[in-house]
Parts: structure tokens; sequence; C-alpha cells
């Protein structure tokens, strides 16, 4: 694989991940999901690390788009980040 093809792909996460934002954001949670399980399909298949706010606001088991006082919690603990989505599952993060 040359490298603009990685580049498209990582362009391709990009925008998916914008998408998905701006779907969570409109109350699109389903839309959301697919736009997040797009973006990790496309990175999965050109090994790309998924950018870390991609990681971050998406919730590792429903896929959920994560979007702080509508679909998430967050709360700060003992220097980390504790996220929790609306289906209960939690992401911790060293604050930053
Ligand atoms: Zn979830």
């Amino acid at each position: 694989m040359d490298t603009s093809d990685r580049t498209i792909a990582t362009e391709r996460v990009e925008r998916l991940h914008d998408l998905a934002r701006e779907a969570a954001r409109a109350d699109r949670q389903d839309r959301a999901k697919r736009y997040v399980r797009l973006a990790r399909r496309v990175a999965e298949r050109h090994r790309l690390t998924l950018p870390t706010r991609l990681r971050r606001f998406t919730c590792d088991r429903c896929d959920a788009y994560l979007v702080p006082g509508r679909n998430a919690r967050v709360r700060t603990r003992d220097g980390h980040v504790v996220v929790t989505c609306d289906c209960g599952e939690h992401a911790r993060y060293p604050y930053d």
C-alpha cells in the first residue's frame, strides 16, 4: 500500500468522524453510530491508528458518538476523565 492510499484513508476517517459528530449533535444517534463503525472499519483496513479524539468520543461497547450532556456524562476523578455512555459503559483517560 502506498502513502497516498493511507492519506486518503486518513482523510476519510476524519470526514466520517466529523459526520458522526454532526449527526450526534443533531440527535441522529443511529446515523452517528453508522459513521463511527465505518470510520473504525476504514482505519482497520488501512492499519491506521484511530485519531485520539475519535477514540475518546466513541463508546467501545455501542459505537455511540459521545456528546457530553447529551448522551454521555463526563467527570474528573483522581486525575482521570471518566466518560460514561448512556449504555452504561465507562471509559477512563488520563487528564490532559
Ligand atoms: Zn455506549
